[in-house]
Parts: structure tokens; C-alpha cells; sequence
């Protein structure tokens, strides 16, 4: 057996030597072959990327990191195109990357197969790419995590991660972004109750979409969202999260959206709870990295392997508690595997 390839300060690849100059220099399609690579889970590839981040890391960090999330018709690729042709106007590059959780499922994809955000796609300042479209969406987040990193080498100030109102992918992309939006529809406010709570304080803006349509509903849902966020402890003791109305099809309140988001980032910069998000959110990836690598060496254990079956069947048919059947199976790895 081949003994497996150790991670960590190794040099690149002499084949990616070429796609790290490329990405450097800014090169679009050298980034995208970088992210297939990041995205791919064969195990020299994995080591291949590994070594290519490891490279990047001190070209990476200088973005501002933004997450939007909103259920699917809320007008989340409108918003992003107006947004990052406004951002293109104002000199930055943009990247957008997307946090699918529907293709953990069936491959199929809630924010990838329609042809979106077509005007944006054709900028040379922008680079868009759908969601990684296999694996756990534990495993869709790490490589979108990934991606992110490469664009940062690559350039892009502005990093847009996108996904679908689903809680555990939120959670994901908040943990990976400086600034969380969450976009709604404004019904008057009444499903305010559907948004679930947890969601609501992963936010640092929430955003009204279609506000053309009614703007005194859209005032109304704002109002009442703005209560609602009140009874919420906040994350920062330096910022409440504001609550703005937009039309993302008229490019109605844009600049207004960016002001706010240049604020947050000038209010959490002073505060130093910027680098402190950051700081804990790189801990608690590797935190993350750890829990999923120590279980998949577990379940691959040959011991774990050949009792895990009946002590499951016992612990469904109640005849073993499951304390004691986790600890007979962490018993049968030793302390040391
Ligand atoms: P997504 O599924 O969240 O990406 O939503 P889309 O951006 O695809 O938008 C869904 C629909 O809402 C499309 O038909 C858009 O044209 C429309 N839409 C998006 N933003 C607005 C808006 O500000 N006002 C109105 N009236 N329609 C919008």
C-alpha cells in the first residue's frame, strides 16, 4: 500500500506551478480549473489543492465577504447582477459563489441551471460559478470555502455567496462571510413567524425585495421585521441590524444597500469584532475539518466496521442503550487510531 501523502507546508505540484501564476494574475479561467481541483475529492487531487491553497493563503483575506440568502423567486440573482454591476461601475472585480443545498440531494439545483445573471457573466470583472454539485452539503460548503479563498488570490475584492433559505445552509454561509443579508419578500409581514428565529439572528441586514410592487407593504413588512429584530439579543453591541427596502428589477435602493454594508464594515473594523469574526470562523473550520475527518476514520475502522451493524439493530430495537453502544464502539478504536 502506498503510504498516504501528508498535508500541510508542502511546495505546488510543478504541473499547478503555471495555474498559480495564472490565478495571481487575475487569469478567469486558471481560477475556474483552480476550483475544479479544490472541488474534486480524489485524494491526490485533494492533496494537489491543498498544497495550491497553502501557496495562496497570503494572497487571500483582502475581500470583503458577503452572504445573501432568500427563498427561491425572492429575486437573489436579479439583486446580485444590479449589485454587481453597480460594484463593477464603482472600480471593484466581483465573484459569486453559491451554496446549493438541493445538490447534496439529487444533483439537481435550485441556484445553478437556469442561465443567470447574464449581464454580469460576460463583465471581465466578474466571475460567477454555480455551486459545487456532489456531496454533503458539509462538503459543498468546505469546497465553496475553498473557492472563496481563490478568488481572494485571484483578486476579487467583493465575494458574494449566494444560497436558499434552508437553515443549515445558511448557517454555512454565514460562517464563511463578513456580512449576512437576508433577503425577503414583503407578504405585509404576515409570515414574519415562518422565519425561524435562528435565521433571523444570523443577520447583519435584511433586505425587502420588490418593493415597486407595494411599497407600503414593503414599509409595513420592514417596520415589523424591524421590531422583531429588536427582541432579538444581537451579535455586535455595535451594530443592530438594519432593515432596508430595495427593487432589485429598477435598481431602486442599491446604493443605499452598499452604503449600509460599508458602514457595517467600518463599525465591526473599529470595534475589532471583524477580525475577530474571522478569527473564530477559521477555528471553527478546522474544528469542522476535524469533527468530519476523526468520524470518517471511525466508521472506516475495521472493528467499527464489522460490530457497527448489530449494535445499531440493538440500540433501534432498545435492548442497548445507546450511551453504552458508543462507548463499546469508541472502546473497539482504543484511544489512538
Ligand atoms: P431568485 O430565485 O431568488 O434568484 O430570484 P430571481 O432573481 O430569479 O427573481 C425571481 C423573479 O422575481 C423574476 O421574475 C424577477 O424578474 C423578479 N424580480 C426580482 N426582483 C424584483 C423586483 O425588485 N421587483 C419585481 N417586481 N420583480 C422582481
Amino acid at each position: 500500500m502506498q503510504p498516504k501523502p501528508e498535508l500541510g507546508q508542502l511546495d505546488v505540484d510543478a504541473q499547478d506551478l503555471v495555474l498559480v501564476d495564472g490565478l495571481l494574475a487575475g487569469n478567469r479561467r486558471d481560477l475556474a480549473k483552480a476550483i475544479t481541483l479544490v472541488e474534486s475529492t480524489r485524494p491526490e487531487h485533494r492533496v494537489r489543492a491543498q498544497k495550491l491553497l497553502d501557496a495562496l493563503l497570503p494572497h487571500t483575506g483582502r475581500s470583503m465577504r458577503i452572504g445573501i440568502s432568500g427563498v427561491p423567486g425572492v429575486g437573489k440573482s436579479t439583486f446580485i447582477e444590479a449589485l454587481g454591476m453597480h460594484l463593477i461601475e464603482a472600480g471593484h472585480r466581483v465573484a459569486v459563489l453559491a451554496v446549493d443545498p438541493s445538490s447534496t440531494v439529487h444533483g439537481g439545483s435550485i441556484l445553478g441551471d437556469k442561465t443567470r445573471m447574464e449581464l454580469l457573466s460576460q463583465r471581465s470583472e466578474a466571475f460567477i460559478r454555480p455551486s459545487p454539485s456532489s456531496g454533503s452539503l458539509g462538503g459543498v460548503a468546505e469546497h465553496t470555502r475553498e473557492a472563496l479563498l481563490l478568488c481572494e488570490a485571484a483578486g476579487y475584492d467583493i465575494i458574494i455567496v449566494e444560497t436558499v433559505g434552508v437553515g443549515q445552509s445558511e448557517t454555512a454561509v454565514a460562517g464563511m462571510t463578513d456580512c449576512f443579508v437576508l433577503l425577503q419578500l414583503p407578504n405585509a409581514g404576515d409570515d414574519l413567524q415562518a422565519i425561524k428565529k435562528g435565521i433571523m439572528e444570523l443577520a447583519d441586514l435584511v433586505v425587502f425585495n420588490k418593493a415597486d410592487i407595494d411599497p407600503k407593504a414593503a414599509q409595513l413588512a420592514a417596520a415589523q421585521m424591524r421590531s422583531a429584530l429588536a427582541m432579538l439579543h444581537p451579535a455586535s453591541a455595535n451594530w443592530q441590524p438594519p432593515v432596508l427596502t430595495l427593487s432589485a428589477i429598477r435598481k431602486d435602493g442599491l446604493v443605499e444597500f452598499w452604503q449600509v454594508v460599508e458602514k457595517f464594515k467600518s463599525t465591526l473594523i473599529a470595534s475589532g469584532e471583524f477580525a475577530a469574526k474571522r478569527r473564530h470562523q477559521a477555528l471553527a473550520w478546522m474544528w469542522q475539518q476535524i469533527d468530519s475527518d476523526l468520524r470518517n476514520r471511525f466508521r472506516e475502522h475495521p472493528a467499527v466496521k464489522s460490530a457497527l451493524a448489530e449494535l445499531s439493530v440493538s440500540v433501534e430495537a432498545g435492548t442497548t442503550t445507546p450511551t453504552v453502544a458508543a462507548q463499546r464502539l469508541l472502546a473497539l478504536v482504543g484511544r489512538h487510531f
